[in-house]
Formats: C-alpha cells, structure tokens, sequence
C-alpha cells in the first residue's frame, strides 16, 4: 500500500512544473537530534528558553555572546546534539531531487545545517542556521571561522553592525530576506513535498496551504498525521528516512 502511494508521489511530482520541499524536525529528530517539545525535549528537561530571547539580546548581546561561550544548560545539550548530528538517508534523497531536477527549492525550518551537509544547494532555511552568524543589521551571514570572538560581541565586516547567530530567537522576525525567497518559491510552486513537520508553526505552516488553494499538489511524509493530512493529495505514514529513499527510486524509474 506504501508502495503505491510513492509511486504516485513520485508520478505527481513528475508532472508538476515546480516542486518544493518543505522539512521540520521530524527529519532532524531521525539523525538523533533532540527534539524541543514533548518527551525527551530539551526544553522538557530544561525549561522553555524566554518568548523574549531577542529582547534579551538586543538589550545585552555581550551576555548572549557569554552564555554561547559556556555553553551550559540547554544551549550547551543543543550544541552537542548539532554537532554530532550527520545526515541520514532523507537529507541525501532530497539533495538527489534536486540534482536529479526535480526539487527546484528545499525550505526547512531546521536550524542544524543538515540539508547543506547532504549536498542541498538551494535551501532556505527559515529559522536560520545554528552553525552560521548574521549581522542583524544588514543580514550578512558568516561561517563560524569568518568571524572572531575575541571581543563579544561581534561586529560584522561590512557594516560594523553587531552580529549574533543565525539561529531564529523567540520574538526575533524572521530575516526578510529569507522570507521573501520563502514566498517566490511557494508562489511558483504548484506541488509541495512536506516532510516530517507538524505544520503547527508559522509561517511555515501556511506554505501548503497557500500551495493547495492555488490548486497544486501537496505530499506528505511523515509518522503521524498532522493538521495538513486531510489536505494532502497523497499523505504517506512512516520514517522519512525509509521513505524518501524509495521515492527517489521511484522517480528514477519513471525519469
Ligand atoms: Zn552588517
């Protein structure tokens, strides 16, 4: 039965003009990362960060700059976490997709730089990536070792604004200039492979959405169902990484 359904996945994917991946945590959760909320979350175990974070920051980056640096609590678990973090057999299919031509954009809401780490080349990643640093003034995104920490916090190269990590905060909004790649890519989208998220946050939540009411196709994958089921074309339960590795199979086939 699984079987069928990916193979109609794939078929849909083939005649549309434009797919779009869109990745949460159910895909980091597989390469053993922690999730946040519900059991076993880091937030669980050590308290949900403040919904002001970004505040907090703006008001005092040095002591952002300081808690990173001791990396305890929570961020210190996070950290360890991303840093072992490898890509599995879902992260790899996807950069297939889009060699292959048929993924045209990968929007994730994750922050581990996994997609990267596979070979996606066109990925947005929404709520930034825990491994770079942004200036919050002119949205220059760095590599870890472009930027010196000797004196916190940072300032950025170009502008001399301050600079913090990539990462989204609670109360921080989205970079602009990702949510405006976020919206031309679902704009021309007419198909979207959902994967492993419980399209419960927004923006994301609503990409699908606006995709089904343009009257594209929308794909789901993942082992629960979530508030996106009853939309999907075709919604397929399991692990996205026994999963998708068929599903590339299948397009292949098809090619
Ligand atoms: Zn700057």
């Amino acid at each position: 039965m699984i079987k069928e359904d990916i193979d109609r996945a794939a078929s849909l994917m083939l005649a549309s003009d434009y797919v779009v991946g869109l990745t949460g945590a159910g895909i980091s959760v597989e390469s053993g990362i922690r999730p946040f909320r519900g059991p076993g979350g880091l937030w669980t175990e050590y308290g949900e960060p403040p919904m002001d974070g970004y505040q907090r920051f703006l008001a005092d980056p040095k002591r952002h700059w300081e808690q990173i640096s001791r990396k305890d609590g929570y961020l210190g678990e996070l950290y360890k976490a991303l840093e072992g973090a490898k890509p599995h057999p879902a992260h790899y299919a996807l950069a297939e997709l889009e060699e292959l031509g048929v993924l045209k954009y990968l929007i994730t809401q994750n922050v581990d730089n996994l997609h990267r780490a596979a070979g996606s080349k066109k990925v947005a990643e929404i709520h930034g990536n825990f491994f770079r640093m942004r200036c919050i003034q002119c949205n220059s995104r760095y590599e870890q070792e472009e930027i010196s920490l000797e004196s916190i916090p940072p300032l950025c190269p170009k502008c001399a604004g301050i600079i913090k990590t990539d990462g989204v905060m609670f109360g921080e909004p989205i970079p602009l200039d990702v949510l405006e790649v976020c919206q031309r890519e679902v704009g021309n989208s007419d198909c979207i492979l959902s994967v492993g998220t419980s399209a419960f946050v927004y923006p994301a939540a609503g990409f699908p959405k606006q995709v089904k009411r343009n009257g594209g196709v929308l794909i789901e994958i993942g082992p629960y169902e979530t508030e996106l089921t009853a939309l999907c074309d075709i919604s397929i339960r399991g692990k996205a990484g026994k999963v998708l590795p068929q599903l590339v199979d299948s397009v292949k086939f098809k090619l």
